[in-house]
């Protein structure tokens, strides 16, 4: 069979770009291999009539309401292959299953690269996250850290002041700021430490403690790390999709790349804050722009 449109990835931006594709009345078939970034998080904030939800959960949930639309297609497998073969898509994924379709929406993600601090990944998604706007409410007030450098560490303070007064800036060996920028954390109270960590620790995923390269330790009950985020899926690079300033694939209004008849959505396409309902929004965007050049095609108008 020829599909209409394939969606590599079922995270909330592949999920609801099925969803959309699947109420136009179009074949869809939606791949995943249930390794999503954020399925570390026992919780998930900031979507509406979902706000705390577990990130399976809520997978769970959009696959059941997919059941009803008879035209989409889930496959719990990997894709290891997606690419163009004349007019259509070709994929394959890990347990040899083929398909071809006439789109391709890249929903596949990114993986995080977690800053090299021993006992780190214990505390990531349960005391640790990276972004305020999801985890910081349930911070408030609490003694925190911050493990950055750069340009993000200066954003991210400022950011978690609205959160938390009590904050422990970790550089982690970084000594890049200037007088001014110290100075400005002194006067309201923010303290710093640029010495490399040597150990987070904790019990059952709460942090305790901020262990330093000279023994130091100090307390903290959560807190905010710097990851590095990579495309989890190559067919975006493969396939010849430009990227954008953020590592994200390129996108327009309507989710289509600089490749035609490949949309993408969600993190993958990210260009700016990346968060659930983000995702399954641009999700919906690239359905309607992969309808639309169906459609186009189909009536030749
Ligand atoms: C610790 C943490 C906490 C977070 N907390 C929140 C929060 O509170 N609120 C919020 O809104 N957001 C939160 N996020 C961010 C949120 O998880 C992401 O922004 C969102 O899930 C992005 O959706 P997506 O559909 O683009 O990608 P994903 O959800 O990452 O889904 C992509 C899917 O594609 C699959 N995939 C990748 N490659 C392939 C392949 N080759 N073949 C088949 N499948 C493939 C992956 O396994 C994955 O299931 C959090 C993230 C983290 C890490």
């Amino acid at each position: 069979m020829l599909y209409d449109c394939a969606i590599i990835g079922g995270g909330p931006a592949g999920l609801n770009a099925a969803l959309v594709l699947g109420r136009a009345r179009r074949k869809v078939l939606l791949f995943d291999d249930n390794g999503a970034r954020g399925l570390v998080t026992r919780e998930s904030h900031g979507f509406l009539t979902r706000d705390g939800i577990q990130p399976r959960e809520f997978r769970r949930f959009a696959q059941e309401e997919l059941g009803k639309y008879p035209s989409v297609s889930l496959v719990f497998e990997q894709v290891l292959h997606a690419d163009r073969k004349g007019a259509v898509f070709a994929l394959a994924t890990n347990s040899g299953f083929t398909a071809a379709s006439r789109t391709l929406i890249l929903a596949a993600g990114f993986r995080e690269v977690l800053p090299s601090i021993p006992g780190i990944r214990e505390f990531y998604g349960r005391s640790l996250f990276n972004c305020p706007y999801c985890d910081g409410w349930e911070l408030r007030d609490k003694p925190l850290v911050l493990v950055s450098d750069g340009p993000h560490l200066i954003g991210m303070t400022k950011l978690l002041y609205n959160w938390s007064r009590d904050l422990l800036l970790c550089t982690n060996g970084w000594s890049g700021l200037t007088a001014r920028q110290v100075k400005a954390f002194e006067e309201r109270g923010i303290r710093l430490q640029t010495q490399p960590i040597s150990a987070l620790t904790g019990e059952e995923g709460r942090l305790e403690d901020v262990v330093f390269q000279d023994g130091m330790r100090v307390r903290r009950e959560g807190g905010f790390v710097k990851t590095q985020w990579v495309q989890s899926a190559p067919f975006g690079y493969r396939l010849g999709c430009r990227v954008n300033g953020h590592g994200g694939f390129l996108t327009d209004a309507r989710g289509r790349t600089s490749v035609p008849g490949v949309f993408a959505a969600g993190d993958t396409a990210v260009s700016g804050p990346t968060q659930q309902i983000i995702a399954a929004a641009e999700g919906s965007r690239a359905a309607m722009g992969v309808n639309q050049l169906l459609t186009d095609e189909d009536l030749g108008w």
